[in-house]
């Protein structure tokens, strides 16, 4: 515990050199006193089981000067050029997309299905909805299988600590520092600083080598990685149940053996698009039914995202029945393009599962009753939130899949 000045004169004329002190007017914090560019620099110094003065956390004192030093000297050295050096990236020309350049044609193309205008009438009796558009709808099954896969998607950037000399790849330059020197993506690896990081583009091809599961993966990654438009999970599963499950009764409702469910997710994380869910391998449809469920209910990101999860709730509550229409369109819309092909594809096939109702028994109401609360969740789980917004939740599915032919 000694004064401020104190500590500047001790530490007078050696760079480089610091001390700890404990505060006089607020005994139990301490301040790191560093000598740097012939003055003494004053930090309020943390310790949490780490040691830190800012983001960057230590495991020893030491380590946390060694890293100011080499951060204060090549700020003060090269201020100008840091400043200038994401004026001109090799993002867009080397490194990175050079590598991914045959994985990533259409690099920043949005793979979404070009929305169709929807004009809501007047009249509700027959043509409730007109598609304005002269595009024909094809059903989702029908669809061409589009192995291209071009959703936008974000990095998943995590502070990271380099081993050795690294460079990044978005400006070049060297990235200096005792830790957490930059950034790193999990999903596909792409190293930067931190202030280049927010100048990547929405780009992220994950690398499956990273991505080691299919079941609670982000679904936008999971597509991406797999190159696929939708979760392979959701196509397998669906083409299963059309096969051999339309008449099986209380389909979706009826649940398999929770322990076969368990094998349909290993094998998926496993063998991902040749995992075996066929008849011979899995002869009861409510374990192919319960998995798909399974599946969406585990996102860690629902279908209908959290950020949109209070439009839809608002949307089903409007008394009129055109307009709440109109607003779940427009809340469709705003879904991320792989979260909305999913949907698209899968109301089209719990269509098709309710002109089975006099095998199955299964009609829209129900089925909004089953994937409510799967395909939609509160961001916050609370439990009055959740009871209160269980009527609209079936409600929003339910809607979509009796309209299902116009909505998407
Ligand atoms: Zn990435
Ligand atoms: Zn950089």
């Amino acid at each position: 515990m000694i004064p401020r000045e104190y500590a500047d004169e001790l530490l007078a004329g050696a760079e480089g050199a610091y001390l700890i002190r404990e505060s006089q007017r607020q005994p139990g914090t301490h301040t790191l006193a560093l000598r740097f560019g012939h003055q003494t620099l004053n930090y309020r110094l943390f310790y949490d089981g780490k040691h830190f003065v800012g983001e960057k956390r230590f495991e020893s004192v030491h380590d946390l000067v060694t890293d100011a030093l080499i951060t204060l000297y090549i700020e003060t050295k090269a201020a100008e050029y840091i400043a200038k050096m994401t004026t001109n990236p090799i993002y867009e020309h080397l490194g990175y997309t050079s590598l991914l350049k045959d994985k990533m044609v259409h690099r920043l193309s949005r793979g979404r299905t070009e929305p169709r205008r929807v004009t809501f009438q007047k009249d509700d009796r027959v043509s409730f909805m007109t598609i304005s558009s002269p595009l024909v709808r094809r059903s989702a099954l029908k669809d061409t299988p589009e192995k291209q896969c071009s959703y936008e998607k974000i990095h998943n950037f995590k502070v990271h600590t380099f081993r050795g000399p690294h460079w990044c790849e978005y400006c070049a330059n060297f990235m200096w520092g005792l830790i957490a020197q930059g950034v790193r993506c999990s999903d596909c690896g792409l190293n930067v600083h931190k202030q280049c990081s927010k100048l990547v583009p929405s780009d992220c091809q994950p690398d499956l080598r990273r991505i080691k599961k299919v079941f609670s993966c982000d679904l936008t990654t999971l597509v991406k990685a797999h190159n696929t438009t939708r979760p392979m999970v959701v196509d397998m599963c669906i083409q299963e149940i059309e096969l051999r499950g339309m008449k099986s009764e209380g389909l979706y409702r009826v649940s398999g053996f929770s322990e076969h469910i368990e094998d349909v997710r290993l094998a998926f994380d496993r063998d991902g698009e040749k995992a075996d869910i066929s008849a011979s391998a899995y002869a009861d449809i409510n374990i192919i039914a319960g998995a798909l469920k399974l599946y969406l209910r585990d996102l860690p990101i629902p279908v209908i995202t959290f950020d949109l999860y209070s439009k839809f709730i608002q949307a089903a509550k409007i008394p009129n029945a055109e307009s709440r229409l109109e607003a779940i369109h427009e809340s469709l819309l705003q879904l991320p393009p792989a979260h909305y092909e999913t949907l698209r594809y899968l109301m089209a096939h719990l269509k098709r599962v309710t002109l089975f109702e006099k095998d199955n028994l299964m009609n829209s109401e129900n089925l909004g009753i089953v994937f409510g609360p799967t395909l939609m969740q509160p961001p916050e789980l609370n439990a009055l939130t959740t009871l209160n917004d269980m009527r609209q939740q079936k409600l929003v599915v339910q809607l979509m899949i009796e309209h299902e032919d116009v909505l998407f």
